[in-house]
């Protein structure tokens, strides 16, 4: 017995048996929409329950035309669907796993000019305006929702998930935020509910009771005129009576200003919730949204809050997170991080998804760690996270592989990135190199700058340089006064004044400027009832508002901060599509006066002189923080023209300092690893 007893304890449905507690989400991974890519979403699905995960969610499948999200998305509508599904559902049943597709109508959400909702509310998130849906409409879509689900069970799924929750269609019906129907279709909750339960009994007729639906319900929709958790808990329990057999947690419209999964939301934030209307049904219910380690997920099930947990992008991160429970090598696990940077802000981009941490995840089939029957004596230079991606990726393939690192440590920039409220994720990721280096073998080497001559002296075949970056200094009059001071030196835990002035309004400017609003001895992670003050959620068990939403109460900012930047496009539209709002907001909400256009003259005693819209202005900051970017370091890589024995090679930082970030250097040290 491990200690993970709970997560690993099957659970019986009475028809059927799912293994573990281990939901793998539905998540778009943009492979489900069109048919030649299924051998890779094969691929991706069949890794993870050959990886030991009990149940499988697609990603979301429209039963028509109409519930397309983007167009010509994935459909299951007629026949010629099944056999690419059959790929799919073989490959995850061939390990042993269950595998549900979840169908999903988009409703207002559609990113096409066909879409249909319960009234017509544009909604914030597309540029359409969607048509109300007819009664004969409505009726049809209950039947396509019945067909896509016949259908679903041909292709060999053991069941099915409907999307009713994260704002798609279902969701517009259930509440006022968008139901303004006076028909039997909306105005009570017994009526929004309708279409819901209509199209349960509809699908349960179809289906027979041996096969699973879950429902996915939006447990607190974090928009004004959402449900109530009365409403919600009348929703549950209709659901249950009308044959569902699992239901599952949805948190958050997709356009509510309430964050609920990037990296700053506390792990399980929103647990509480699902656990108070599992108190309501007997069914199993799954809970969902920032769970990513073993420890929380056994609590949650431990002490009764949920039946099962859902992870996506945990799953995205680490295929074998189940097995590495189940065998006690939890510290394996590679965490993920909840930046979103490879996954949604892929989708949301019409990328295909995959992982920061791991940029094998719906690339199972192109990049491959196969062992190498050449081994040859390869040198890594910089333990960052290229490197450390380089030389566990050719150390696992049966290189024998040295790692030089600089300084006391290894981790790079993460080391800086961990430190700031709300990125404490960053720990895991060197947690799981660190452990990777010793499993795979990698001769590490701290405390050690090496060069060129030692590295030809050792006689290595390959070396990959992954010398990373220095942050780029200012340079105007007064730049080198003591009050100047970079990202790294702040972030290392140098003095700051009360008043400071962020130079560079990039992801690492953003970065900053949080670490400084906070008092420094602020807890991390940021306690959850806080956490829930600065947004504004109604907390259980009291959450008795439409939507869950209260008031915002705020602490004061410990420091004013003005952060600035020469272009004139508004502050943080680089960041990321689904992270970068949370980053503006906050700063926002904590009085940080962004100034665009600005042009730096010079550093007094006095504090920084800019000049803006043609005039000289003196900002009174006793502490001026520099976040212009990086410089590449790379002074060991040796001129196009000069011999070596060893073959050289660069990644990361080292090699592109603009847009330098993590998920290219990851994915370069693992794709150069890969081929040698
Ligand atoms: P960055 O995004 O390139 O931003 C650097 C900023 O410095 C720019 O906005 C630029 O704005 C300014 N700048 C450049 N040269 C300058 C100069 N000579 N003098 C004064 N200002 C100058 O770099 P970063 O913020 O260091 O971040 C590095 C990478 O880390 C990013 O690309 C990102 O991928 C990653 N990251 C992301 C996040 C996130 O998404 N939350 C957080 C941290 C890091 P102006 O030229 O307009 O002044
Ligand atoms: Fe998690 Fe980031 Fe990977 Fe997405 S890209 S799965 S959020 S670590």
């Amino acid at each position: 017995m491990t200690s993970y007893a709970h997560i690993l304890k099957p659970l019986h449905l009475g028809f059927t048996t799912i293994k573990n507690r281990v939901v793998m989400g539905s998540m778009h991974t943009g492979l489900e929409d069109r048919f030649y890519n299924y051998p890779k979403l094969a691929a991706y699905f069949g890794e993870r329950a050959k990886g030991g995960v009990g149940l499988i969610i697609t990603g979301g499948i429209s039963p028509n035309r109409q519930g397309w999200l983007l167009p010509a998305g994935g459909t299951m509508n007629s026949l010629a669907d099944i056999p690419h599904h059959r790929l799919v559902t073989h490959a995850v049943h061939k390990h042993g796993g269950k595998i549900l597709m979840q169908i999903l109508h988009a409703g207002r959400y559609g990113y096409q000019p066909f879409i249909v909702s319960a009234s017509p509310i544009k909604s914030p998130i597309s540029p359409f305006k969607p048509r109300q849906m007819s009664e004969k409409n409505i009726l049809d879509t209950i039947e396509d929702y019945a067909r896509c689900s016949e259908l679903a069970k041909k292709a060999g799924y053991d069941g099915i998930e409907i999307m009713g929750s994260e704002g798609y269609l279902l969701n517009q019906f259930l509440s006022r935020h968008v139901n303004q129907r006076e028909d039997r279709w909306g105005g009570a909750i017994e009526n929004r509910m309708r279409f819901a339960i209509e199209i349960v009994k509809a699908i349960r007729e179809k289906v027979g009771e041996k096969f699973i639906i879950s429902f996915r319900l939006s447990m607190l929709d974090l928009v004004h005129d959402g449900n109530t958790m009365q409403e919600v808990i009348i929703v549950a329990k209709a659901l249950e009576k009308v044959g569902v057999t699992l239901l599952n947690t949805g948190i958050g419209w997709h356009e509510a200003r309430v964050p609920t999964i990037v990296t700053s939301v506390p792990r399980a934030a929103f647990v509480d919730y699902t656990a108070y209307v599992k108190q309501h049904v007997t069914i199993p219910v799954i809970a969902s949204n920032r769970i990513n380690m073993p420890d929380v997920a056994e609590n949650i099930l431990a002490t009764g809050k949920a039946d099962m947990i859902q992870m996506a992008r945990p799953l995205l991160a680490d295929a074998f997170w189940v097995t590495k429970v189940a065998t006690n090598r939890v510290d394996e696990i590679n965490t993920c991080i909840a930046c979103n940077q490879a996954c949604l802000d892929h989708t949301f981009k019409n990328q295909r998804a995959t992982c920061l941490v791991n940029p094998r995840a719906a690339y199972e089939t192109e990049l491959t760690y196969i062992k190498t029957k050449k081994p040859k004596k390869i040198a890594v230079v910089g333990g960052g996270v290229a490197g450390m991606s380089a030389a566990t990726v050719a150390a696992s393939r049966g290189h024998q592989v040295t790692l030089f690192e600089a300084s006391h440590d290894v981790g790079g920039q993460f080391n800086l990135a961990k430190v700031v409220p709300g990125k404490e994720e960053f720990h895991e990721t060197i947690r799981y190199f660190k452990v990777q280096i010793e499993k795979t073998g990698v001769d590490l080497r701290l405390n050690t700058r090496v060069n060129r001559e030692q590295l030809e002296r050792e006689g290595f075949d390959e070396v990959i340089v992954a010398t990373g970056v220095i942050p780029r200094q200012l340079k105007i009059q007064g730049s080198d006064a003591p009050q100047v001071l970079s990202y790294a030196e702040v972030l290392k835990g140098a003095s700051v004044g009360h008043k400071v002035a962020v130079i560079g309004a990039g992801g690492i400017g953003f970065d900053v400027s949080e670490f400084l609003l906070r008092p420094e001895h602020q807890p991390q992670p940021q306690p959850l009832a806080q956490w829930q003050r600065e947004w504004g959620i109604d907390p259980m068990p009291d959450y008795i508002t439409e939507g869950g939403l209260v008031p915002t109460e705020l602490e004061p900012p410990v420091r004013q901060i003005y952060l600035l930047q020469r272009k004139t496009s508004p502050l943080g539209v680089g960041l990321g599509k689904t992270s970068g709002w949370v980053h503006r907001a906050q700063l926002k909400k904590h009085a940080v006066r962004m100034m665009r256009g600005v042009q730096y003259k010079a550093v007094t005693n006095e504090g920084l002189w800019i000049e803006l819209d043609g005039h000289d202005q003196l900002l009174r900051v006793d502490t001026i923080v520099v976040c212009a970017g990086q410089e590449s370091v790379k002074d060991i890589m040796p001129k196009e023209d000069e011999n070596t024995l060893a073959h050289y090679h660069i990644i990361g930082g080292a090699k592109l300092a603009a847009e330098l970030d993590a998920k290219r250097a990851i994915r370069e040290g693992a794709e150069l690893a890969a081929k040698l």
